[in-house]
C-alpha cells in the first residue's frame, strides 16, 4: 500500500484526505492518504523520516510551505513563487516510465499546485485567461501563487494588497505585472476580465475586500477562501452576473495537480470534486 499525506500544523480540518482517497478508490489504486503535524522546528526530520517511511508525496501546508523550499529540489515554478505545496519522493521517470539514474534522485522534488489549482479552476469554468486583465487581491502566499499562475497563462496582472510594499514588490517579479494598494481597485476592476481574492477577508466575518459596486457582469470571480463556501465577494458577483468560481474549485485542482504528480495519471475529478463537496 502507498502511503501519501499532508504535512502541516495544525491539520485536523484538512478536506485533503477524503478528497484524495475518493481519487485512489476511483483508480483501483492501493494507498492511503494521511496528516501529519509535526512541531513547526521538526520539519527536516520529518521530511527524512517520510522519505525513509517510504511515504510517496506530500502536500504541504502551513507553516511548512516556504521552509520547504530549502529541503527539496523545487521546479522553477515553486522557485518563483517561493513555496512549495507538493513534495514528490518518488523515482525520476524517463519517457518510457523507466526508473532514470539521476544523482538528484534521493533529493525529493517539490512543487507549487496552488498555481495550477487557480489555472485550472477557470479553465474548467471556460474562462479564458490569455490576454486577460487580471486582478489578484492580496500578495501573500495564495496571492503570490495566483500572481505567477495567471501571468503565466499570459493574462496581463494587477496585483492589490492592503501594504502596498508587498503588491509592489511581487508585482516586479512578475513578468508585465502592476502592483499597489487595495486604493487601485477602483480604477482596476471596473476594467477586470478575471478577479481573484487572495486574502483571507471573508473567512472569519462576512467582509469582502472589493468593493461590491465596482464588480460587472463581463468578468469571472474566484474566492480563494472556501470556509464559507459562499463568500459576501462571491454573492456580490453573482449578484453582479458575473461568473462566480468558489474555493474549492482551486482547492480541488490542486489536489488533482498534485495526483497527477505523483501517480502519473489522469485524476478522476469528478470523484475528487464528489468527495470534497460532501464534506464542506
Ligand atoms: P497569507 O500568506 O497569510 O496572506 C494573507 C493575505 O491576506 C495578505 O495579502 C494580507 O494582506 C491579506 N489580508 C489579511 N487580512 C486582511 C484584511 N483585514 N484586509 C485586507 N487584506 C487582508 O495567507 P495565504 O496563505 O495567502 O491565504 C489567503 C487565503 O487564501 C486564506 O483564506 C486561505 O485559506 C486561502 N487559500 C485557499 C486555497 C485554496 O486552494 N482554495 C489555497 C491557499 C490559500 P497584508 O499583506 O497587508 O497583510
Amino acid at each position: 500500500m502507498d502511503v501519501y499525506g499532508l504535512i502541516g500544523n495544525p491539520v485536523e480540518h484538512s478536506l485533503s484526505p477524503p478528497m484524495h482517497e475518493a481519487g485512489y478508490a476511483e483508480r483501483g489504486i492501493d494507498a492511503r492518504y494521511v496528516t501529519f503535524e509535526p512541531d513547526p522546528d521538526a520539519l527536516a526530520t520529518a521530511l527524512d523520516g517520510a522519505a525513509a517511511l517510504g511515504v510517496r508525496g506530500l502536500n504541504v501546508t502551513i507553516p511548512f510551505k516556504q521552509d520547504m523550499l530549502a529541503h527539496v529540489d523545487p521546479d522553477p515554478l515553486a522557485e518563483r513563487i517561493g513555496a512549495v505545496n507538493t513534495v514528490d519522493f518518488g523515482p525520476v521517470l524517463d519517457g518510457d516510465g523507466a526508473s532514470e539514474p539521476d544523482e538528484s534522485a534521493s533529493t525529493p522534488r517539490g512543487y507549487n499546485t496552488d498555481a495550477a489549482g487557480v489555472q485550472r479552476a477557470f479553465t474548467h469554468h471556460d474562462v479564458d485567461l490569455a490576454g486577460a486583465d487580471a486582478v489578484v487581491v492580496g500578495a501573500g502566499g495564495a496571492g503570490r501563487a495566483a500572481a505567477f499562475a495567471l501571468a503565466d497563462a499570459a493574462a496581463d496582472v494587477h496585483v492589490a494588497n492592503r501594504t502596498a510594499a508587498k503588491a509592489e514588490s511581487l508585482a516586479a517579479e512578475v513578468p508585465g505585472a502592476t502592483g499597489g494598494g487595495l486604493d487601485t481597485l477602483s480604477a482596476e476592476v471596473p476594467a477586470a476580465d478575471v478577479l481573484v481574492n487572495a486574502t483571507s477577508v471573508g473567512m472569519e466575518s462576512d467582509e469582502t475586500p472589493v468593493p461590491e459596486e465596482l464588480l460587472h457582469a463581463d468578468m469571472a470571480v474566484l474566492d480563494a477562501v472556501y470556509t464559507p463556501i459562499e463568500t459576501r465577494l462571491l454573492r456580490a458577483a453573482d449578484a453582479a452576473g458575473a461568473t462566480t468560481i468558489d474555493g474549492a474549485w482551486m482547492l480541488l485542482f490542486q489536489g488533482v495537480e498534485a495526483f497527477e504528480i505523483w501517480t502519473d495519471e489522469p485524476a478522476p475529478v469528478e470523484a475528487m470534486n464528489a468527495a470534497l463537496r460532501d464534506r464542506l
